[in-house]
């Protein structure tokens, strides 16, 4: 018999990265099918499941600035690249069978939904899965900032966030084999460790909601569903 999930509704923030697979740029239809389908695993096992997809693997308002952009018009910027992947996502989760809807934090209603809060909840009813896009919606955010605050918005019960790196180590694993993976850190431990889960903002919104975080590797197929059933994997961040 499988295991129950542990969770009813979860949140996966992908980084934009997270679909670029081998290419520096842009969305590689391979890796966003693969994650698709996982997603798709998990909504079948009886998750209700929503995404927040950042941009970074287009356009970030942080390097544009640092071409010379304005600061704002780069973030408007990001933040539309985080529409791109949402509607790259829902097209994918769509050919395999899956409902889903795109909800914007910016108005773009010609190509997705606005987003409101009573609709996103009723969709996830209907077991349909949301894409959150455009982060919170204003500039000197990030797409951490805009998952941890949908995430609490919907009332979810974790807030899953895909890294390429197992969990949150005492020291860069890449740099010191030495370095130790924690399985479970306290809010305010991470803030005395200094150690680096997602920005500030974002981080802020967890803790203050007490919304439990989990860091994980999203490249092994089939650890979403594990998660889900109750896997102690990657680094779990609670009160
Ligand atoms: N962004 C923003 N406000 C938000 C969310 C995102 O201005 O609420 C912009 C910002 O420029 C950011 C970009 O969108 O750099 C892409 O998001 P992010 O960097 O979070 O993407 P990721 O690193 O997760 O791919």
């Amino acid at each position: 018999m499988t295991a129950p999930l542990a969770y009813r509704r979860v949140l996966l923030k992908l980084s934009g990265e997270a679909l670029m697979g081998d290419e520096d740029y842009g969305i590689d239809p391979k890796v966003l099918n693969r994650l698709a389908r996982e997603v798709i695993e998990a909504r079948e096992a009886g998750a209700e499941i929503s995404l927040v997809i950042g941009g970074g693997n287009i356009f970030r308002g942080a390097g544009l600035a640092a071409g010379g952009m304005d600061r704002v018009t780069g973030d408007q910027m990001g933040m539309l690249a985080t529409v791109i992947n949402a509607l790259a996502m829902q097209d994918a989760l769509e050919k395999l069978g899956a409902k889903c809807r795109v909800m914007s934090a910016i108005k773009i209603n010609d190509v997705c939904e606005d987003y409101i809060r009573r609709r996103a909840v009723r969709h996830l009813e209907k077991g349909r899965v949301c894409i959150f896009a455009a982060g919170v919606g204003s500039p000197y955010f990030t797409t951490d900032s805009g998952a941890a605050l949908r995430a609490i918005e919907i009332g979810a019960d974790l807030l899953l966030k895909a890294t390429k790196v197992d969990g949150v180590y005492d020291k860069d694993p890449k740099k010191h084999p030495d370095a130790k993976r924690y399985a479970r850190l306290g809010y305010d431990e991470v803030i005395a460790r200094d150690l680096q889960v997602m920005d500030t903002a974002a981080f802020a919104l967890c803790r203050d909601a007490e919304l439990p975080l989990r860091i994980f590797d999203m490249s092994e197929p089939g650890v979403l569903l594990r998660i889900l059933r109750g896997e102690d994997i990657g680094t779990l961040v609670q009160g």
